[in-house]
């Protein structure tokens, strides 16, 4: 019982993170017309803080993302591990940026909410419709298979199992791969992560790791050209005509604490690069 609360209570961390996202983009960090679909809107204002947090955050990933997109010249796939009720799949559709195939994971639980959605909200169905050829559209309530997007439910402390699964949808190891895990090895032991990061690394051999986290955390096994940065760097790095944009948004009373809140998490980010794709030159 106890290891299944702990459980439930990581799986709430995929609400929390969403209604914050939906909380700052109604706010106008950034742009996102399809997180209404999947979360509520929040009932209190979140703090200055957090939502420039959550803005370095998304700004900062989709920043690396984009990068490995324009090298593979979008001829890859993306692994989103521990997606949540992410919507970057129909942000990249919209920038025509859609990799050959995508995939999320999550928990079969998560992954039910986020296929219900899908089904009852036209916007989000459209445009796996519309991008889907040949075969027809699998769809239950656990899992989701079209030409361009699939969800898999699965527990990422168990790889052989999230092998076979991603297998099952046609999952191609031999593709330039991005894997993104955004705020979720934090939630496995250490050595749960690492099993992950080491299966990651021995099953693609042209592959990208991005990876939000705590900093104490920042485990890489097997990789190659790795990075870590913490998210105040990434803050300054970015666009700084966007940066000024939101920085007038709120006004911030605590700039230290801001800076303090911003030094304790980073992105790092590793690759595997046996096709002299050019992956190691990709940084801020
Ligand atoms: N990546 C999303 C984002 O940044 O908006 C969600 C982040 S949320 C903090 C962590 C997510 O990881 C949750 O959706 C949770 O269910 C998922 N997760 C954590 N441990 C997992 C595991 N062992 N197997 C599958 N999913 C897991």
């Amino acid at each position: 019982a106890g290891l299944d609360e702990a459980d439930e209570a990581v799986r709430g961390t995929c609400e929390d993170a969403s209604v914050c996202k939906r909380f700052a983009v109604s706010v106008g960090y950034w742009k996102d017309p399809y997180i209404q679909y999947f979360v509520r809107q929040a009932k209190e204002r979140k703090a200055p803080e957090i939502n420039r947090g959550y803005y370095a955050r998304v700004q900062g990933v989709s920043y690396l993302l984009e990068a490995f997109l324009k090298k593979t010249e979008c001829n890859c796939q993306i692994v989103n591990l521990g997606a949540g009720m992410d919507t970057l799949f129909w942000r990249l559709k919209d920038e025509n940026l859609l990799p050959r195939k995508y995939f999320e994971v999550d928990f079969p639980m998560i992954v039910a909410r986020k296929i219900h959605n899908i089904k009852s909200k036209p916007p989000l169905s459209k445009p796996i419709i519309e991008t889907h050829s040949g075969d027809s559209l699998l769809i239950d309530s656990h899992s989701l298979d079209s030409s361009r997007y699939s969800i898999v439910g699965a527990d990422l402390r168990f790889s052989s199992d999230l092998e076979e699964k991603l297998k099952k949808h046609k999952l191609d190891v031999h593709l330039p791969t991005v894997l993104v895990a955004e705020c979720v090895l934090v939630y496995m032991t250490p050595q749960q992560s690492a099993n992950l990061l080491k299966w990651a690394a021995n099953t693609f051999p042209v592959a990208m790791f991005i990876n939000y986290e705590q900093k104490e955390r920042l485990l890489l096994n097997g990789w190659e050209n790795a990075h870590a940065i913490d998210m105040m760097k990434v803050y300054s790095f970015l666009p700084q005509a966007d940066v000024k944009r939101i920085e007038e948004l709120e006004f911030l009373d605590e700039k230290e604490l801001f800076e303090q809140l911003m030094q304790h998490y980073c992105i790092c980010w590793a690759s595997k690069d046996s096709s002299n794709l050019g992956l190691a030159d990709i940084t801020f």
